[in-house]
């Protein structure tokens, strides 16, 4: 059974149109990435799976989605403690104290809680922005280039340490990113977005826990290349 389920999704800005048609399925649990260009489209498929903004055609979903950005994640005004406890007010302070210590741990920033995010560095600032929308508990997480703007070496250790949280948690996640290496290593299945819809749709197959050196096979390099043709393709 689908967990996330679209048919027949398009989204039009003024008189452009930014999705044409698009169905899309995702089991519970599953890990799902969208590479393509810059202007493909991504975004917006995401922003109308968040519902915010609108659509034509039919979008079912879990109502507890959370969502990591890359950019305005977290809010520069809060401790990486109170940005974990944003949204919890409906718990008592016990439980609240709870969800924040756990998430703290999940993060490993249990030594930051009460720097702000000027203060972390970019990769602990996502490690906030993700424990902030687990701390909610949501069903589904909504990805976008979360990992855009740090360095290689910090993006790869910030991959593993999602592989790692997601196995833990088995949130159903869709990830966007323009970096086709990334996809494969995280996805079970890698969607192409390109002319306003998905246009390819490849498995995924190595083992997990994925480690490192799986970059490294003749099997990643194959199925980057047939990514990357199918990118190229697409006028
Ligand atoms: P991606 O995330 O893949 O880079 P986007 O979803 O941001 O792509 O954009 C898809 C297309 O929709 C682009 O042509 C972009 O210019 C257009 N677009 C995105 N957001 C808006 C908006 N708020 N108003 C008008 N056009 C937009
Ligand atoms: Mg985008």
């Amino acid at each position: 059974m689908s967990h996330i389920q679209v048919k027949n999704l398009s989204v039009h800005y003024d008189d452009c149109c930014a999705l044409n048609d698009v169905n899309f399925e995702a089991k519970k649990g599953e890990f799902v990435a969208i590479v393509g260009k810059s202007g493909s489209g991504k975004t917006t498929f995401l922003h109308a799976l968040a519902n915010f903004i609108p659509f034509s055609g039919q979008v079912t979903i879990p109502k507890t989605v959370g969502v990591v950005f890359q950019q305005y994640a977290v809010f520069p005004w809060f401790t990486a403690s109170e940005n974990i406890a944003f949204g919890l007010e409906n718990y008592n302070s016990e439980k609240q104290q709870q969800i924040i210590q756990e998430h703290l741990k999940l993060a490993e920033l249990e030594d930051k809680k009460d720097k702000y995010p000027g203060e972390l560095s970019g990769g602990q600032v996502q490690r906030v922005a993700l424990a902030r929308s687990l701390a909610h508990n949501p069903e589904v997480l909504l990805m976008d280039e979360p990992y855009g703007a740090l360095d290689a070496y910090t993006r790869e250790k910030m991959q593993q340490w999602l592989l790692d949280v997601w196995m833990t948690c088995k949130k159903t996640i869709v990830f966007v990113t323009h970096n086709i290496e990334e996809a494969m290593f995280l996805a079970d299945r890698v969607l192409v977005l390109s002319n306003k819809r998905f246009i390819k749709e490849l498995k995924v197959p190595f083992a997990r826990p994925r480690q490192e050196e799986v970059k490294f096979t003749p099997e990643f390099n194959e199925l980057r290349k047939e990514i990357l043709r199918s990118i190229n393709s697409a006028v």
